[in-house]
């Protein structure tokens, strides 16, 4: 827990500018909380063990690092935010993670930083509260660099492949709501612009006889259900996002529902790419997993059209590690 009331003049306090002394209470339960402030962990409060409260809960580092990272490139541009406050009347956990005013709090977005598995009823009850509030929100999950496996980077871009990629529904979710997914790097401590994909295998054909005749089977490409293919744009720095409101329909998707209203999503300011995400063509049964096509967006110089299709081959595998 990011935020706690300190008890000398019931001011909200955050614990990376707390200072040991005075006592603090939690904002939900109201009962006494601790500030830790470790040598190797970031500065927090916690309850007393056993404290039976919706606040309570330990959360990770990254999903604190999170918090900070953002509401602290946010104030950097010189605007306001919020750190886990209430602006919800729903049950449980009412806290947003970061609240993010507008210049002259023209209007409000919420940052959720989602690390834990959420079921989708979870994400639209939650995603539908925040709408009727007036407050869009832009849900961010954490970059797991340990569940990407065999990364590839596409020629001539920063945009990187994860073949093999399993996706947790809630990401899904979130990715289908906001047409993409932006997600924390805790390492880099940036943003990455992810995209998923149906991951595309092949069904060798067998051929086997039984009761005199030949049988076959198989032969055909089909798409995974347990993979998908994730492609990942970046790192960006936290600086460059800017925060825009959409208006969505509500739609139905897969199994699920997208809230429709007034939402938001980020923005890259300077965005240095001259191409865009890759595009998959012509994926069918029949013709195969079809292919994946990158495009250099065309500029107009000196009365001529200079463009250049990027090249679809990948790099050996490499690690997300340049900053
Ligand atoms: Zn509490």
């Amino acid at each position: 827990m990011l935020v706690a009331i300190n008890g000398a003049d019931e001011s909200r306090v955050e614990a990376g500018n707390a200072v040991k002394g005075p006592s603090f209470t939690c904002p939900g339960c109201k009962a006494p909380v601790t500030l830790a402030k470790g040598r190797i962990r970031r500065p927090y409060f916690g309850h007393r063990p056993g404290a039976a409260c919706s606040y309570a809960a330990l959360e990770t580092w990254e999903h604190q690092q999170a918090k900070e990272d953002f509401a602290a490139a946010y104030r950097a541009r010189g605007l306001e935010c919020d750190v886990e406050i209430e602006v919800l009347s729903i049950d449980g956990d009412r806290r947003a993670d970061v609240l993010l005013h507008a210049p002259d709090d023209a209007y409000h977005v919420v940052l959720e930083v989602q690390n834990s598995p959420l079921d989708y009823t979870a994400l639209e009850v939650r995603t539908t509260a925040y709408l009727s509030a007036g407050v869009p929100v832009i849900w961010v999950p954490i970059l797991i660099r340990k569940r990407l496996d065999n990364v590839q980077r596409i020629t001539g871009t920063n945009i990187y492949h994860v073949s093999h990629f399993s996706a947790p529904p809630w990401q899904f979710w979130i990715h289908d709501l906001q047409g993409g997914l932006w997600y924390y790097d805790p390492v880099v401590r940036g943003v990455w612009r992810g995209l998923l994909d149906d991951c595309m295998l092949y069904r060798n054909p067998t051929s086997w006889f039984a009761d005199g005749d030949e049988h076959s089977a198989g032969g055909h490409w089909y798409s995974s259900e347990r993979w998908s293919s994730l492609f990942l744009e970046g790192p960006f720095d936290l600086s460059r996002l800017r925060v825009k409101r959409v208006k969505r329909p509500g739609r139905k998707r897969r199994t699920y529902r997208l809230p429709g209203g007034i939402g938001a999503d980020f923005l890259l300011v300077d965005d240095p790419r001259d191409y865009t995400m890759p595009v998959r063509i012509g994926s069918t049964k029949a013709n195969g997993p079809g292919d994946f096509h990158y495009y250099r967006v065309e500029r107009r110089i000196d009365d001529q059209w200079v463009g250049a299709s990027l090249e679809a081959s990948v790099l050996p595998d490499i690690a997300l590690t340049e900053g």
